[in-house]
């Protein structure tokens, strides 16, 4: 098991590149959500005379444990050179699962224990939204609450255990319907064809529209929180935008390594979005600031992020604050990517609606093929189904997402008896 902040001293991979590359921080985020130590070396600070970073090196280098060198390195390059790219061992699956959060992860738990063929993709690493969080304290069963790393890598170990295969690094661009099956095309090429078809692939950052965001990004200017920046933001000014659990969490694990942390939030009050534990957690640190009604009017910087513009309710005054990183934790939009033309009915917000919404009146959407109504987490499309946060109408929680994914199998066995059995 491995935990962000108690990573063993011996890294078995040297990452070289600029603070302010887009593409080194991508790397860096996907080492530290797959749990692979590394060292990284930071051209623009103490790392410039590092011996690795020799003249005309292409950054970002990842030097890897046996000593192979990828100059100009990208996640997907990283990933291939650690073996973490592996082939589908099967031509076809019972079910294939799209998102290895703890949606996802629950799925494959049960699917591969019930002895269904199970494949599970994912873009990133294992763990989705909650792989990102330092903290989960309202999962039953870990009264001192479990680092959301932890919960992530012993589900994956469990799925894994029970035969379910995990593909990782190779988002699913494409899924495209083939007689009863389903088909998902991988960035990679890789094809994956199965008789069912779990969404399980969360919600994405809501984008902050100011402006700077866009050409800071990754450049001292993140969406999430990610764990692999906390402790390269030792000393620094942190400026985390919202208001939400998210935003909460994030300010106390960045209190730990930052001179001080400065949270904005529009609302007039934390408590119409944020648990009164954390409340009372940020209240009771000494360096974090809480700035209510306030909204980001721009952020400036040169190769970097260096201040912000705030603006606050009420008055037309335009402060500026400095600020060497800033994340943006404004809640999330559903990642429905790669079923956008297979025609699934979606809600206002564009979530994939299950089950009895998708014809309240009792009556059958349209279109829709089968004697029967759509099973609760089944979409407008037999045989595919949705659990976790990208369902519309789901509570946005780590236990409803497992719950969800969990009882979904036992939906995918009724869809696998009427296509032919299992
Ligand atoms: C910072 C933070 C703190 C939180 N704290 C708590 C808490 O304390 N308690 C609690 O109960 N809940 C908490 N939550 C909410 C909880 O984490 C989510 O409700 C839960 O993770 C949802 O699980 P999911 O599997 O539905 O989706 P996600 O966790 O979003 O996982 C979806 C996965 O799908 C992958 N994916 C998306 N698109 C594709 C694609 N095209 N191809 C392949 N893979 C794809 C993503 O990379 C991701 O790994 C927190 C969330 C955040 C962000």
């Amino acid at each position: 098991m491995f935990d962000y902040d108690s990573r063993p001293v011996t890294p078995g991979v040297v990452l070289v590149g600029s603070r302010s590359s887009t593409d080194a921080y991508a790397i860096r985020d996907f080492l530290t959500r797959n749990g692979k130590v590394y060292d990284w070396v930071d051209v623009d600070g103490d790392g410039a005379d590092h011996p690795a970073h020799t003249p005309g090196t292409r950054l970002p280098l990842c030097v890897l444990p046996d000593g192979t060198r990828l100059e100009g390195a990208t996640v997907a390059q990283v990933a291939a050179g650690l073996g973490m790219m592996a082939a589908p061992r099967l031509g076809e699956y019972d079910l294939a699962i799209v998102g290895a959060g703890p949606a996802g992860l629950a799925a494959a738990v049960y699917a591969a224990s019930e002895g269904l063929r199970t494949a599970v993709i994912e873009a990133v690493a294992p763990g989705g939204q909650a792989g990102t969080t330092s903290l989960i304290e309202n999962y039953l069963g870990f009264p001192e609450g479990v680092s959301g790393s932890q919960l992530a890598s012993r589900a994956a170990v469990q799925a894994e255990r029970f035969g379910a295969e995990i593909l990782l690094a190779r988002p699913v661009d494409e899924i495209v319907p083939d007689g009863d099956r389903y088909v998902c095309r991988l960035r990679d090429g890789t094809a994956v064809s199965s008789r069912a078809l779990l969404a399980a692939s969360g919600v994405e950052w809501r984008r902050l529209d100011a402006p700077g965001v866009e050409r800071l990004l990754g450049a001292g200017v993140y969406y999430g929180a990610g764990p692999s920046e906390a402790l390269g933001c030792r000393g620094c000014q942190v400026v985390i935008v919202g208001g939400g659990n998210s935003a909460g969490q994030a300010c106390m694990r960045f209190s730990r390594y930052a001179a001080r942390v400065t949270l904005l939030v529009r609302g007039a009050a934390l408590t119409d979005s944020m648990s009164q534990y954390l409340i009372d957690q940020i209240a009771a640190t000494p360096n974090i600031e809480v700035r209510l009604r306030s909204r980001v009017i721009g952020v400036d910087g040169d190769d970097g992020l260096r201040t912000m513009r705030i603006a606050t309710a009420g008055s037309d005054a335009v402060e500026t604050l400095p600020a060497t990183a800033l994340f943006i934790c404004i809640g999330g939009i559903p990642k429905t990517g790669g079923s956008d033309r297979l025609g699934l009915v979606l809600d206002g917000a564009g979530y994939l609606v299950t089950g009895t919404d998708l014809a309240p009146d009792g009556t059958s959407p349209p279109g829709w093929p089968r004697a029967r109504q759509p099973f609760p987490l089944e979409t407008n499309l037999p045989g595919f189904f949705a659990a976790g946060d990208v369902r519309s109408g789901s509570v946005k929680r780590c236990a409803a997402a497992t719950g969800e994914g969990a009882m979904s199998v036992a939906l995918v066995h009724r869809h696998l008896a009427e296509t032919g059995g299992e």
